[in-house]
């Protein structure tokens, strides 16, 4: 039997695993670090061999394919080996979609990727369909289609994924935006991470629809690599767009949607709305359908998440927003005068851009990181006040102290959290938890 290695023992390495065993082939799971104590009883019980701590370099040479994790750098000595050899090397999202006939929709671009692909997994869900929800989002693609009983899936794709993927070919692909992120993978090569991102289109055919948002400088200068035979649906500022997004509307061909009605808020959103739209419309819904299951759309936590307000003044939950794009994004969605709470660990932020927003909205900045000094010194002379702490608790304490009615406490932190917290979530978790006892008391 042929042999296939999975590298990474994680949510998709062992439903990559798990697939794999069930179409016959002999399977070997390689993890240099740990694996989680339920993962390793479901290979116990599917008699599927692994290893943690290390990787066997020779055994997993001698693998006809082998299934690489997405956090695994592509610099690392076993990656190197495999490629030296020339051994195939794909993602679980290129092996599994070869094992399934559901339609599948996969959505990426820097931000936006959750909130679009959970858009467009409630449309379709909403209107009868039976879809899998995957990729970087709750249960393993390969774990899925092993159970196959899915008329179509909704996957969320990160650039690491789509750098092991080859003959994957969405029926419809989807790209929202591309900004500076992960530059680290990419050898600090911004055209490296773009071409990634571009990946999801490199098999678009006559069949395949192709959503994108048409105003993104990067898309737009890179879009003549799309295959011509592709159908393209845009989303825009413009006229022309496949979903024209105005002021106060999105207007498709023979439908519109009133953006005062829809439950996301924020340019952003309305671009996120408009693709979403596009997209289940592309997987076969009808407009009206999807437009009438919108209000019921309820978007996960952490991102430009109200959690209530105190004394007049609304507290927001943006933790997920771990990048510079994420906060521009934030500042723009807000009228009112903000307090802003940024910091963590800086991934190589350039500021800059937000200088012209932060001027005209925020009047103060708390920095809540381990090392506060790069924002400090970037936004010392911008906005009217700057406070540093390395507690929640008292950055949360001052923000009100500085606020009046009306105003907003925004969470946005435009850096990762792991000098404070175990993660986004904790930091968002953390600053919902505490709000919500001041607020009650
Ligand atoms: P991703 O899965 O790509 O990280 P999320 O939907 O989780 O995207 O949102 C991450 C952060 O980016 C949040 O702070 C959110 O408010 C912001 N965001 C969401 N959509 C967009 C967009 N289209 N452009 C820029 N920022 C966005």
């Amino acid at each position: 039997m042929a042999l296939i290695s999975i590298l990474g023992g994680g949510e998709s390495g062992v439903g990559a695993a798990l697939l794999a065993k069930s179409k016959g082939f002999d399977v070997f799971l390689s993890d240099a670090g740990a694996l989680k104590e339920n993962y390793q009883q479901t290979l116990h019980e599917n008699q599927i061999e692994f290893e943690t701590g290390e990787h066997s370099v020779e055994r997993i040479l001698a693998s006809q394919e082998i299934i690489i994790s997405p956090g695994i750098p592509e610099k690392t000595d076993i990656v190197k080996a495999i490629k030296a050899k020339g051994i195939s090397l794909v993602s679980e999202i290129e092996f599994a979609a070869r094992y399934t006939k559901a339609k599948i929709v996969a959505i990426t671009g820097s931000n936006g990727k959750t909130t679009t692909t959970l858009l467009t997994y409630h449309f379709l869900k909403s209107a009868g369909l039976k879809v899998g929800l995957a990729g970087n989002i709750g249960q393993s693609f390969a774990k899925q289609v092993m159970e196959d009983q899915h008329d179509v899936y909704v996957l969320e794709i990160s650039s690491f994924q789509l750098d092991r993927c080859f003959e994957f070919k969405p029926d419809v692909a989807v790209l929202l935006n591309i900004t500076p992120d992960h530059l680290d993978r990419y050898e600090y090569q911004f055209e490296n991470y773009i071409a990634s991102k571009f990946r999801i289109f490199q098999n678009a055919d006559a069949h395949t629809s192709c959503v994108f948002w048409a105003d993104d400088e990067v898309i737009k200068a890179h879009a003549t690599t799309i295959p011509t035979s592709a159908r393209l649906k845009t989303v825009s500022f413009h006229t022309k767009a496949d979903a024209y997004i105005t002021a106060d509307s999105i207007q498709f061909e023979g439908a519109a949607l009133t953006l005062a009605d829809a439950p996301l808020k924020g340019p952003h959103n309305a671009i996120n709305m408009a693709v979403a739209i596009l997209a289940a419309h592309e997987a076969g819904v009808a407009y009206e359908q999807i437009l009438a299951s919108l209000p019921l759309f309820e978007n996960a936590p952490h991102r430009l998440e109200s959690c209530g307000t105190w004394d007049g003044v609304e507290f927001i939950n943006d933790s997920k927003a771990t990048n510079v794009d994420a906060v521009y994004y934030a500042l723009n969605s807000y009228k009112q005068p903000l307090i802003l709470i940024m910091g963590g660990v800086d991934k190589g932020n350039e500021y800059e851009v937000l200088d012209p927003l932060v001027k005209e909205k925020v009047k103060g900045l708390i920095c809540l990181g381990d090392d506060n000094s790069k924002l400090e010194s970037h936004f010392g002379g911008i906005v009217p006040q700057i406070f540093s702490t390395r507690v929640i608790e008292r950055a949360i304490i001052k923000s009100k102290e500085w606020a009046k009615p009306g105003d907003v406490v925004l969470l946005s932190p435009a850096c990762a959290s792991f000098d404070l917290f175990k993660n986004y979530e904790d930091r968002g978790d953390q600053f919902k938890n505490i709000v919500k006892q001041l607020i009650h008391g």
